[in-house]
């Protein structure tokens, strides 16, 4: 393969970095073609997705819009949130782990010790390792803040004994954003602690689950008195809550994004199958849910890209983003219904993964009954 072109001048503008990504992705078609199928086996498409991100990264794609520091060019984050979006348009996947990129990176770029954050990042940007997120347990997933597993500070760290549980694709992960209870057992979110933690520190025992698309994406984590040193707190002692907010508005916002793009290519698929069995009007009441859903995520990449608090309004583009994710799915069971269910063919086996796992889109990153509670107690004013 020949070595990706390098940009010559960093974009200013979303347009310019648009344009400049989309006559790179022409120069680079031959080298690009072998990442157009995404299917197989899970080891060998994650090492297809990692080697699409390392030439993202080494041509300084997915670097735009990161500090310096940290090894990104610099410029607003905003210049690359086109980079998904025009690798869907071409008919490409996304670069691996975007979302854990968005959803977990800027927390750790913004709470991190600067000697942590100037290690690790580099690596997670250019594919080098994935993270993953310890947050909920048997008994704290709506309800993050009763977490009881515990972390005891002692001479050289911090020990720490529980349980978490669908911490997705922790059997690959090199690294955890954990939360753990650092304060008393009813300290509630004010005694909550955030580490990032290496995943094969001796004490950690990992066990997939299997969902009901037949993936084994969860897992759980069971810690045995696991020693995480003081260096790799994130934030304050007991100042975890930060860090955790900071994570899901990028969860519910930033990952939004990503995920309206690839919804977008699917209503796409959609429109065309079956000679057109799904009608016009089902199309576009998806098309509207995802205009609506694009422009609510697009308010919140802009905000976040300039540091403006987003608050409770990520919120509703989660809302959205289940709504329109759930819409899509139904629509497809409604058209295609029984060569969904029983289709033998690689093309009937991808709707049937994608509406199984569109049954996830309202419970991940808070189910929508939390997010409607949240609209309506801190957006609407609506007593409890
Ligand atoms: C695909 C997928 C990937 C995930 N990945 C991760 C991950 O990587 N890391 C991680 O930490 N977690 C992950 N999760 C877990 C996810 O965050 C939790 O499932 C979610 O927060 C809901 O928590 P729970 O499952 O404990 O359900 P519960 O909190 O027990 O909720 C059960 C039901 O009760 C409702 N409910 C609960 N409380 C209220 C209330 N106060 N008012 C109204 N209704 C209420 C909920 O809306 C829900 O319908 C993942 C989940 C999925 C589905």
């Amino acid at each position: 393969m020949s070595a990706p072109t390098t940009m010559d001048t960093l974009p200013t503008t979303v347009d310019e970095s648009r344009t400049a990504f989309r006559s790179w992705l022409a120069d680079q078609r031959e080298d690009l073609e072998q990442f157009r199928t995404n299917g197989g086996d899970i080891t060998h498409v994650f090492e297809r997705l990692r080697a699409l991100q390392r030439m993202l990264f080494e041509s300084g794609w997915i670097r735009l819009g990161w500090p310096e520091e940290v090894g990104g060019l610099g410029g607003k984050p905003i210049l690359r949130s086109i980079v998904g979006e025009e690798l869907a348009l071409a008919g490409y996947p996304p670069p691996f782990s975007f979302a854990t990129q968005e959803v977990l990176g800027p927390a750790v770029a913004a709470f991190a010790r600067p000697e942590l954050a100037s290690l690790v990042l580099p690596r997670l940007l250019r594919g080098d390792e994935t993270w993953c997120q310890g947050f909920s347990e048997p008994g704290a997933g709506s309800d993050l803040a009763s977490l009881r597993l515990k972390a005891v500070r002692v001479d050289d760290g911090w020990r720490v004994t529980g349980e978490k549980i669908w911490t997705s694709w922790a059997q690959f992960a090199d690294r955890c954003v954990l939360l753990a209870r650092t304060g008393a057992p009813d300290s509630a979110h004010r005694g909550i602690s955030a580490f990032l933690l290496d995943m094969d520190t001796p004490g950690i025992e990992i066990s997939p689950l299997r969902s009901m698309n037949g993936d084994e994406e969860f897992c759980s984590l069971y810690f045995g008195d696991a020693l995480i040193p003081h260096n790799r707190l994130l934030g304050e002692v007991d100042g975890g809550w930060s860090v955790a907010m900071h994570v899901l508005a990028g969860e519910r916002g930033a990952a939004a994004w990503q995920r309206q793009i690839w919804l977008r290519t699917r209503l796409n698929d959609l429109a065309i199958a079956d000679g057109g069995a799904t009608g016009a009007a089902v199309v576009g009441e998806a098309l509207e849910l995802l205009v609506g859903l694009r422009l609510l995520s697009r308010r919140t990449v802009r905000a976040l890209s300039d540091g403006r608090p987003v608050g409770a309004t990520t919120s509703l583009d989660k809302l959205a983003m289940s709504t329109a994710e759930k819409f899509l799915f139904d629509s497809v069971l409604a058209a295609l219904g029984a060569d969904v269910v029983f289709g033998g063919g690689d093309i009937a086996e991808e709707w049937r993964t994608d509406y199984l796992y569109s049954r996830a889109s309202s419970i991940y990153g808070g189910a929508a009954e939390i997010q409607r509670n949240i609209i309506a107690e801190r957006l609407l004013g609506l007593p409890r």
